[in-house]
This record gives C-alpha cells, structure tokens and sequence, in this order.
C-alpha cells in the first residue's frame, strides 16, 4: 500500500535516506522534505568556512534538489507542532502536512537568548555558531569591518563558550583576519576550563597555539550577559566587542515538548535503539534532535553519521513491513579540532595528536562525506 514519508529536516542523519529516496518512491510511496532552507551546511567544515579555507559551496549539500531529482517534493518551512493522534505536522506558514511515517533530523541550536536578551540572541554584532550559515554572515561582516575607515584599530572578538566549536571559531577568526592583514584582540571566556570535559593534554595543546598567535584566553568565569557591544562577565568584569560569537553548548529545539511528545532531559524525541519514537512507532529521528533511550550522548555529528544506514532501512521497515536495525552508539569516537593555522589537534580516548598531519586527516575524512552526499552539481554553483 503506498504511503507518505515526511522527512523533516535535511540534517546529517537523513542524507543517506535522502540519496536513496528513489528506493521508497519506487516502491510506489510519497516522500516530502520539509526544511526551512534548501541547502545544509555541513557542521565539521564551517569554522573553516569562517577563516576562508572553505568556500560555501564546498560545504553545503542542496537538499532541495538532491530530494527533487530523486522524486520526492519539497517544502521551504519549517515544522513547529507535531499532532501525533492526526498524524499531522503544523508549518510555520500555517499550513498542515499529514504523515503515515515521519523522520525527524532538525538539529539543534545554541540557546542565545538567555544570555543576550538585551540583543535578541542575535543582535546585529552577535552570531551563534548555530546555525552554521550565521559564520558565513559573521565572516562577511568581520572582512567589512577590517575594510572599514569608521572602524580603525584592532578589532574586538569575542568568542564565549571554552568548548570545541569556541575554540574552533577563535582559531578560524584568527586566520581570517590574518589572512586579510587585519588586527583584532581575540578573546575566549571558557567558562570553568577552556576544553573542559577533554584530557587535560588537549587543553594545553590548545592553550600554546593561542599563546603564541596572541589570543587571550579567560578561565574561571562565565559570561553573564551580552549588551549591545559588551559581555559581563561573572565577578563583574566588562568586556568591550565588535564581534561576538556564542558557542556555549546546544540543545535541540521546543517542538517535542510543544508537541507533547516524549523526550529526554534535554527536550530531545525519546527514540529505542531503532530510532523509533518510545510512544509513537511511525515517527523516527537522528541527530542532535533526539534522545537515544538509556544513553546520554554528546550531541556530535559522529553519531549523525552512523546513523543514517539505520534510519534509511528502518523507515523502509515501518512503510513496508520487515525486520528493523539496531543503533548501537560507538563508546568512543575520534574527533579532530581545525586550529585555523594549517593544523589541526586530534583527540581519540588516550590517544592525543597535534600538528599538520591531523589536521589532514579531518581535511580528508570531512572532504570524503561532502563527496559521497554532494550529489546535485554543489561544487559548480556560485558562493
Ligand atoms: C562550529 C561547530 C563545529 C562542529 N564540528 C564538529 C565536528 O567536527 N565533528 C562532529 O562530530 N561534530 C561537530 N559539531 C557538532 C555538530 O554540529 C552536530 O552534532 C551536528 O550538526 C548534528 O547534526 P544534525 O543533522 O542532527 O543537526 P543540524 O546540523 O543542526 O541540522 C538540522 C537541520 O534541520 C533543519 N531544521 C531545523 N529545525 C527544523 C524544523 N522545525 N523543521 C524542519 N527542518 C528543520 C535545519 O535547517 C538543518 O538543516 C560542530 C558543531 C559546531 C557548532
């Protein structure tokens, strides 16, 4: 019996099921994408998209087309309530789709709004790392400023958030405005511990290649708020910016709760190990927007990735019938840090790597997934 498939969000875990979509619309199926943009910015590439080692186009997939030239529609909206009793998903427009199996893949974003309420999480000068399009818009308006007469002197950036994605974006600001004979003072407010979380051997990696490129790094307090061009800082300090980034941490959107679905603590779609929604078996999701049952996993696009074979067989498995895969999350992954200098640190476990060669190796492995899932002509378009 022909079904509808709605995948909402064309996220890093539905790529797979993307590119293979003409297998459920041969099958006779319908299957539309919903997703408030055309294109994904693939996550891992775009700090170095910030610096100009990347180009736009090298790091995005466009979705609309990959999804289109496979038989599948596309919506440009966004889902903002999930009626599971009517298998009906509100848009943004107000429009309503109805589901037999739904795929959820919407991410997650950096709660801004606490912190700078007085700008509106995103006001003029302040970008959170999330979504990835907003370095785009935050590299444009960094080369603008080091061209700018109204604004002599070095620039003021500040980076708040000590995690990888902090780091990443100092190191990527760094470049670029080395890379465009600028000046700026680049400062972090790492919070408790610049990489806290990771050995202590990484954090001191990172700690040398900042001291030797001059970007200032605070430890030991939190950023309390952003105003219009300062961030307060705990113990009341003031830190004066023409740039700001957020990168304090990510959490998946409100929808679920919103919707009265069931979620995990941090308000992601309670999925088992088959991906599978706990109270609702037609809905599924992946990535940083769910809540795998049973596991409190870091929201890394290593898991995205090793999802996406599951999801495209399961959700065959719920239109058709059949036996379905379970997602066993890897107890340890690698990660590698782009240090915006032609090198790049590598942390697996015990295993701490530092230098050009690691940086490669990212340059390899993140090259290699663009290739496999940049389908629709990426690379010849413009930006
Ligand atoms: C700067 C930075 C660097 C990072 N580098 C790495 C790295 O090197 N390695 C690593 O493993 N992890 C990295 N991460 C973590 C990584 O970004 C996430 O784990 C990854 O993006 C999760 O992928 P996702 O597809 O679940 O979500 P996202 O990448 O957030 O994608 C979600 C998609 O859903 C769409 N969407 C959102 N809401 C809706 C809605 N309501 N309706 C329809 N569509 C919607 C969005 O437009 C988007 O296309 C990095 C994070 C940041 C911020």
């Amino acid at each position: 019996m022909a079904r509808h498939l709605v995948f909402v969000g064309g996220g890093h875990a539905h790529m797979t099921a993307l590119l293979k979509c003409s297998e459920y619309v041969q099958r006779g199926h319908r299957v539309t994408l919903v997703s408030p943009d055309a294109y994904h910015y693939y996550s891992g590439m775009g700090p170095g998209m910030l610096s100009g080692i990347y180009r736009p186009r090298d790091i995005r997939f466009n979705i609309r087309k990959m999804a289109g030239d496979r038989g599948a529609s596309f919506i440009e909206d966004r889902v903002v309530r999930v009626d599971p009793a009517r298998r009906s998903l509100m848009l943004q427009s107000g429009k309503t789709v109805s589901y037999d199996v739904a795929s959820f893949n919407t991410g997650s974003s950096v709660p801004a709004g606490a912190l700078s309420g007085a700008v509106g999480g995103s006001g003029e000068n302040v970008y959170p790392v999330k979504p990835i399009i907003n370095l785009l818009k935050a590299r444009q308006r960094i080369l603008e400023a080091l061209s700018s007469s109204s604004s002599p002197g070095a620039l003021d950036i500040v980076v708040i958030g000590g995690g990888p994605a902090g780091v990443e974006i100092a190191a990527n600001a760094w470049r670029l405005v080395h890379d465009n004979g600028g000046a700026a003072r680049i400062t972090i407010v790492a919070g408790k511990r610049l990489m806290g979380g990771l050995p202590e051997k990484v954090c001191s990696l990172v700690r040398q290649s900042f001291l030797k490129r001059g970007i200032s790094v605070i430890e030991g307090l939190r950023a309390e708020r952003v105003e219009k061009d300062t961030v307060l800082l705990s113990g009341g300090g003031e830190l004066p910016f023409d740039i700001a980034f957020i990168a304090t941490g990510v959490r998946p959107s409100s929808l679920f709760r919103d919707s009265g679905l069931p979620t995990g603590k941090d308000g992601g779609l309670l999925v088992n190990d088959r991906l599978q929604c706990v109270d609702y078996p037609e809905l599924f999701g992946g990535g940083d927007c769910i809540s795998l049952q049973g596991h409190d996993l870091a929201k890394v696009g290593v898991y995205a990735v090793r999802e996406n074979e599951i999801l495209f067989h399961n959700l065959l498995a719920a239109l058709e019938g059949g036996t379905m895969r379970r997602f066993e999350p890897q107890k340890t992954y690698m990660l590698i840090f782009n240090m915006g200098n032609g090198k790049g640190i590598l942390w697996r476990d015990t295993t701490v790597l530092d230098g050009r060669l690691a940086f490669i190796l990212k340059n390899y492995i993140d090259n290699k997934f663009m290739k496999k899932f940049q389908v629709s002509g990426e690379r010849k378009e413009t930006g």
